[in-house]
Formats: C-alpha cells, sequence, structure tokens
C-alpha cells in the first residue's frame, strides 16, 4: 500500500507539470534512445521483481513521458531499460482535442478485471507490465502512427480496433483490461516496443511522412531535404534518423535558441 501511494502522489505531481505547462522539471529526462540504437530492436525480459528498484525505473519513465510535451506512451527499452514495462498516458485536453476533432471515442467501452471504467482518466498514467496483447474480434483501425523514439516522422499503421490486455500493475498484481480504438493502439503500439518491433514495421505502405506543420523541425533542421517533400520512402527516412544518432534530446524542442 505504502508503495501504491507513493506513485499517486508522484503521477500527481507529474500531471501539476503538465497541466500547468511548467519547464521540463529535468534536461536529462527528455533523452530518448532513437531508431539505430540497437535497445529498441531487442525482445525485452520479463519483470519479476516489483520493488522499489522497479518502481524507480517506471517512475524515470514518467518523468520522461510527461516532459516531453504532446507525448502519450513511452515503453522502457525508449529510456534504454530493456523490461516489459510501458505507460499511456492521456491527459483531459488531449482527450477533448480527439474527441472534438475525430467525432469519436478515445475508446468506448472500457473494462477493467470486467468493471467499466467511466472515466478513462481514472487509469492515467496507465502503467502496465508483462503485457500480453489478444485481438477480439478481427475489426481493423488503419491510423497515422510515430513515435517519440522516430522523432517527427509519421505513417499509416493497422492494428486491432478492440483488445484483450492481460497485465501487471506495479504491485505486480495481474489484471485484463478490454478496450477498443486510439487507447487500445497505443497499449499496441507500446506492448510492440517491448518485443523489439516499432511502428515502421507495421506500415501499411513503405512510405513515411515528415511533420512539416511542426516548427520545432524547421527550427532543428534535421531533416532539410525532408521537410521539403513532407514525405519520403521508408528506405530514404531511415538513412536520415541515423544521422541523428542513438539517442534525441526533447529538450532541443522547447527552446528555439538550441
Ligand atoms: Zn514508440
Amino acid at each position: 500500500m505504502q508503495k501504491r501511494k507513493k506513485l499517486k502522489i508522484f503521477t500527481q505531481v507529474c500531471f501539476g507539470i503538465l497541466a500547468l505547462g511548467h519547464q521540463s522539471p529535468m534536461h536529462a529526462e527528455n533523452l530518448v534512445c532513437t531508431y539505430g540504437n540497437p535497445v529498441l530492436l531487442k525482445p525485452t525480459k520479463r519483470v519479476e521483481k516489483f520493488d522499489n528498484y522497479t518502481k524507480e525505473k517506471m517512475e524515470k519513465m514518467l518523468i520522461t513521458l510527461h516532459s516531453i510535451e504532446n507525448a502519450i506512451g513511452i515503453a522502457a527499452p525508449q529510456i534504454g531499460i530493456s523490461e516489459s514495462m510501458a505507460i499511456v498516458s492521456f491527459s483531459s485536453e488531449m482527450i477533448q482535442k480527439y474527441e472534438e476533432g475525430k467525432k469519436k471515442k478515445i475508446s468506448n467501452v472500457i473494462l477493467q478485471d470486467g468493471k467499466e471504467v467511466q472515466n478513462i482518466l481514472e487509469l492515467m498514467p496507465f502503467v502496465f507490465i508483462n503485457p500480453s496483447v489478444q485481438a477480439i474480434g478481427t475489426e481493423k483501425d488503419k491510423m497515422v502512427d510515430g513515435c517519440l523514439s522516430l522523432p517527427g516522422v509519421y505513417g499509416f499503421v493497422e492494428r486491432s480496433h478492440k483488445i484483450r490486455l492481460q497485465y501487471q500493475d506495479i504491485e505486480g498484481i495481474k489484471h485484463t483490461l478490454e478496450c477498443d480504438s486510439l487507447f487500445a493502439f497505443c497499449i499496441q503500439h507500446e506492448t510492440d516496443h517491448l518485443h523489439g518491433i516499432l511502428f515502421i514495421d507495421r506500415l501499411v505502405e513503405e512510405k513515411l511522412m515528415v511533420d512539416t506543420m511542426s516548427p520545432c523541425w524547421k527550427k532543428l533542421s534535421i531533416y532539410p531535404e525532408l521537410l521539403q517533400k513532407k514525405e519520403a520512402s521508408k528506405e530514404e527516412i531511415l538513412e536520415v534518423l541515423k544521422k541523428l544518432g542513438t539517442t534525441f534530446d526533447y529538450s532541443k524542442l522547447k527552446n528555439p535558441k538550441n
């Protein structure tokens, strides 16, 4: 119980930072492993111990996730930890923006251990350890996917519309969650990371788009040739990403002088 309380308090602090729009808590927490880093391609180890050390790693993931604007999810390998732990976290603002823009719910139905979850925010940040995903039905969602480990590039990916997730929480307690739509899509994206799979391995078409609308990418000028074209073949974009190196410092996006 003590552990649970600590994580909850920590979480509230993180949400406070996000909601108030304060600057990132720590510069080092903006570092994310990116394409080319072998840790991203390695299947992770199961978490066997649910102790303070595991909690510290999860807290580091949370700080990193919440220090990056508009980030929805993170998996342990993205901060260099090859263990089966991930987080999906929507803020109320993100939910509102998505549901108004798309005119559909982030998830139509959420069942946790058989009980209906009325408000998705009750689950946030959704921490899941040792996950296993099963599709419910054959319906698929085709959506634009992106990843902190492939900064600034996006592509269409197809994933199961409705899933059943079996996982453990930070205390090691086993749960089952059923959900659909964007929430299910994000859980599948993060679970893929834990098997060494990136969204570029699941592209519907072998091409990627560059986010030319985001001024931060122009400031960084890391893909000047691609920014002209807005989209390119997967191979072409991956070549450019290799030049970026195997870590990316997201704090640079917050300060135009960098
Ligand atoms: Zn990702």
